[in-house]
C-alpha cells in the first residue's frame, strides 16, 4: 500500500473540483485532486452559464429560492468567484472574456442562440444579434455543426464547406495545428468569394493555441473571425478542463487522474483517509479535510436504483424530492424535473447537513437543489461553490 499525505483531498475532477483546488492551492495548502475520469465539462460549451433569468445574473440570484446553493454563497461571493476564474483562464492559452454582471446570446451549431455569461474569447464576437453579414465556413463531413441551420435563420449569411480530410471535430482541431493544414486554409479562406464580413466556423481551432490560430488567421485574412460551440463532445470544453487541470499542476497541486474512490477511512466523526482503486498496489491518500466534488448523476457522483438514490463516495444519506412518481418524468430535459433537486443537503459551512462527518465540504452539481438545466447555472454554480467550499475548509484548518 502507497500512502500520501495531504491538506485537503479534493475528489472530483470537475469545474467544482478544480476551483477547490485552485482556491486552495493559491491559499498555499498542500492539495490532491482525485478523478475517476473526465468530467461533464468535457460535454459543454466551454461556456460559463451562470444565472439566464436576468441580463444580469448575478442579480437574478436575489430571485432564487432560499434553497438555492447560490444563496448560500452570495451575490459578492459568486462575482469574486468568477472573476478567479477570470484570472487563471487570463494565464492560459484558452484566455476569457465577459463581465459576470451581463449575460450575452451566442450563436449555437444550429443557428438558435444560447444565453450564457463568460466566453473563451475566440467567441468573443459569436453574438447572434451582431447584424454584421455572416459567411459560416465548416468542413465536409463534419456531423456535429450544422450551416445550413444558421444561415436560415440570420438574413445576412452564407456558408461555404473546406474539405480538411478528416471529420471528427477532434481530428479537424488535430489538423489545425499543423502549419501546412492552417496555410492551406488560410488561403482558401482569401480566396472566398462573399461579402466582406465576419467569418463564423465551429470551434475547432486547435486543442492547444486556438487564440493563436484565430489571431493568425484574422491578420492573414483582414476578417473578424469566431468560433461557434458544436455538439457534444465539444473542443472547448475539452480544451477548458486540459487548462484547469495543467495550471492546477503547475500551480503545485498533486492530480491523481482516472483513479476513482473506493473506500475511505474513518475515525469517529472524521476521515482520515480514502484509498484508491488502481490496477497496481492500492494507494492510500491522507487529508486533513476532504471536499466531495464528485457530480451529479451523469458522472457517477450520484447513483438512482429502483428504490433509492446513493451518494457514492461517502455513503450521504441524499435528498430527493417526492413524490418518487416524479422520478420517472419521461422528459428528462423539462426544466424543473423533480430529480434535478436531488443531492446532498449542506449547511452555512458547506458541510453536509444530515451527516456529523466534520472535516468534509461539498461543492458543485452533487448540490441538492441546484436545478442546473432549469436555472442555466451549469458551470458558474460549479465555480462558485467550488471556491466557497474551499474558503470554508480554509477557515477550519487555520
Ligand atoms: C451535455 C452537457 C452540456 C453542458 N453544457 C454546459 C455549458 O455549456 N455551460 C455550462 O455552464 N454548463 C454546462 N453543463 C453543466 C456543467 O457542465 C456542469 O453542471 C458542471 O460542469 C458540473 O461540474 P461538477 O464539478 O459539479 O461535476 P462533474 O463535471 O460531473 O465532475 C465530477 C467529477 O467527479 C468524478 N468522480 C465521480 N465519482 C468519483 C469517485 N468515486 N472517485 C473519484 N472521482 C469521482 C467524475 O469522474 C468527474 O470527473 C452541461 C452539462 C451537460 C451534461
Amino acid at each position: 500500500m502507497i500512502a500520501r499525505e495531504y491538506d485537503v483531498v479534493v475528489i472530483g475532477g470537475g469545474m467544482s473540483g478544480f476551483m477547490a483546488s485552485h482556491t486552495l492551492s493559491r491559499k498555499g495548502y498542500k492539495t490532491a485532486l482525485i478523478s475517476q475520469g473526465d468530467p461533464v465539462c468535457s460535454l459543454s460549451t466551454g461556456c460559463i452559464d451562470v444565472l439566464s433569468r436576468s441580463k444580469d445574473p448575478l442579480s437574478g440570484i436575489r430571485e432564487l429560492p432560499d434553497d438555492h446553493p447560490y444563496r448560500l454563497v452570495g451575490e459578492k461571493a459568486v462575482e469574486e468567484a468568477l472573476q478567479f476564474f477570470s484570472q487563471i483562464m487570463d494565464k492560459t492559452a484558452i484566455p476569457y472574456t465577459g463581465d459576470p454582471r451581463e449575460n450575452r446570446e451566442i450563436l449555437t451549431p444550429v443557428g438558435t442562440t444560447k444565453t450564457t455569461c463568460l466566453v473563451p474569447r475566440t467567441m468573443a464576437h459569436a453574438q447572434g444579434d451582431a447584424g454584421d453579414y455572416i459567411h459560416v465556413v465548416s468542413f465536409k463531413g463534419l456531423k456535429d455543426f450544422y450551416p445550413s441551420y444558421i444561415t436560415s435563420r440570420i438574413a445576412n449569411s452564407s456558408f461555404s464547406l473546406f474539405d480538411a480530410k478528416v471529420t471528427s471535430t477532434l481530428s479537424i482541431a488535430t489538423r489545425f495545428e499543423e502549419k501546412p493544414f492552417l496555410d492551406e486554409f488560410i488561403s482558401w479562406i482569401q480566396d472566398l468569394d462573399t461579402p466582406f464580413g465576419t467569418i463564423a466556423l465551429p470551434a475547432v481551432l486547435g486543442m492547444r493555441k486556438p487564440m493563436a490560430v484565430l489571431e493568425e488567421l484574422s491578420s492573414k485574412t483582414g476578417r473578424v473571425i469566431f468560433e461557434i460551440p458544436t455538439l457534444p463532445p465539444s473542443i472547448p470544453g475539452m480544451r477548458l478542463f486540459r487548462a484547469l487541470k495543467s495550471t492546477l499542476q503547475q500551480a503545485g497541486g498533486h492530480v491523481y487522474w482516472g483513479k476513482p474512490v473506493s473506500s475511505v477511512e474513518r475515525r469517529g466523526s472524521r476521515i482520515e483517509a480514502v484509498t484508491l482503486a488502481t490496477s497496481g498496489r492500492p494507494s492510500r491518500v491522507y487529508g486533513r479535510a476532504f471536499i466531495l466534488a464528485s457530480g451529479s448523476f451523469v458522472s457517477g457522483g450520484l447513483f438512482a436504483s429502483r428504490t433509492s438514490v446513493q451518494e457514492t463516495v461517502f455513503d450521504l444519506p441524499v435528498f430527493v424530492p417526492g413524490p418518487r412518481t416524479d422520478w420517472f418524468n419521461h422528459d428528462f430535459f423539462t426544466p424543473g424535473h423533480a430529480i434535478e433537486k436531488a443531492g446532498i443537503l449542506i449547511g452555512p459551512s458547506f458541510r453536509p447537513r444530515e451527516s456529523d462527518l466534520e472535516n468534509l465540504f461539498v461543492c458543485g452539481s452533487i448540490i441538492a437543489h441546484s436545478e442546473i438545466m432549469k436555472n442555466h447555472c451549469g458551470h458558474g454554480l460549479a465555480i462558485a461553490t467550488g471556491c466557497a467550499a474551499a474558503n470554508a475548509c480554509d477557515k477550519e484548518l487555520s
